[in-house]
């Protein structure tokens, strides 16, 4: 008898089978609202899925900024890439830090003027395998949650108006999921207030990590309810998540041909840095879901969480 595991990876891998084809199929000329002119820029992408995503947005024909915390790394990401024939730029950004992000936004406003599409891929993880170590929370609830938004804050006044709508696509994980099969959150409160959309605001999912920070602090998190493994990146995750639903609320108030549309994505269990190269897809099929819904043609899709191209719950 088959058992449940072995049937959610067959259906997983045959989903990943129909992604590869339709990533082979191109985008028709109706579908194709962007030109080379349009400018995507994708955080920490010297490497790892980032890096996957600049190229594959370079080869759909955008001019996409690489950007990377280490300067070094990142022209040399970039050169690999600009040797290929693919329109891609450099520029250093850290989102840790609010000088760089700055820099960064003026140098945008000087060579580009406005850019169309915003991924936010950085983020780290500590720990690796069955490791459930806290120590260094604040540096992933910094990292993947605030720099992210601060990087989003920063930006949006730089996204061109477009009929078509500019585009913010948010790099999570199915661990900061709120409910479902998988969810490993056991704060029911926690999971009411992230769910109740309605009156979800940015103050509520500070509040949330500054709990789960406070805990770690006393050494009490571990009756708190939050997720057991992948604990810190979780909560960071799930913080993500919450936060793309209140930003695409607050975006869809801006007037048409103004409209941002947010959005984010689990990638899967990829082989990267990140898992120790441990994961069971390339940073190829990893990338596929936030590049598709970079492109998404005209269809105003926001505050969704998406993982093989499919709407998925929060
Ligand atoms: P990598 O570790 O290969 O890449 C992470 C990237 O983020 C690196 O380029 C890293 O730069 C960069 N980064 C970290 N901190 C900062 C910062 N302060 N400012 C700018 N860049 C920074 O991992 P992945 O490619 O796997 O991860 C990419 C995204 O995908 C992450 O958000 C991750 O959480 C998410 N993800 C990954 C999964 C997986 O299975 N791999 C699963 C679910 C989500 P540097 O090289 O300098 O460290």
């Amino acid at each position: 008898m088959v058992g449940s595991k072995e049937k959610s990876k067959e259906k997983r891998d045959k989903r990943l089978q129909e992604i590869s084809l339709l990533r082979t199929i191109p985008y028709s000329d109706h579908q194709r609202w962007w030109t080379s002119e349009t400018v995507a820029v994708v955080t920490g992408a010297n490497r790892g899925i980032g890096f996957e995503m600049v190229r594959q947005l370079a080869g759909h024909g955008l001019t996409v900024i690489l950007t990377s915390r280490d300067e070094n790394v990142g022209v040399e990401a970039a050169k690999i890439l600009q040797e290929g024939g693919f329109n891609v730029d450099f520029h250093r950004l850290d989102i840790l830090d609010s000088s760089s992000i700055q820099e960064f936004c003026i140098w945008i406003k000087e060579k580009y003027g406005l850019i169309d599409v915003l991924i936010n891929n950085a983020g780290v993880n500590y720990n690796v395998g069955s490791d459930n170590s806290v120590e260094f929370s604040h540096m992933v609830i910094s990292t993947n949650y605030y720099g992210t938004k601060n990087i989003i804050k920063a930006m949006i006044p730089l996204m061109r108006h477009a009929c078509q709508g500019a585009r913010i696509v948010n790099v999570t994980s199915r661990l900061g999921r709120l409910k479902g099969r998988h969810s490993k959150l056991e704060n029911e409160a926690v999971r009411a207030k992230l769910m109740d959309v309605d009156s979800l605001t940015e103050e509520i999912v500070d509040k949330t990590v500054s709990e789960f920070l406070k805990q770690v602090e006393e050494g009490t998190w571990e009756s708190g309810g939050w997720p057991h493994s992948f604990t810190d990146y979780s909560v960071s995750k799930m913080a993500v998540n919450a936060y793309t639903r209140v930003l695409a609320k607050e975006l869809s108030e801006r007037p048409e041909g103004e409209k941002i549309y947010a959005n984010c994505f689990c990638p899967g269990w990829v082989k990267t840095a990140m898992t120790g190269y441990a994961g069971n897809i390339s940073a190829e099929d990893g990338a596929d879901t936030g590049v598709w819904l970079a492109l998404l043609p005209d269809q105003a899709i926001t505050g969704k969480f998406f993982a093989e191209r499919r709407e998925i719950n929060f």
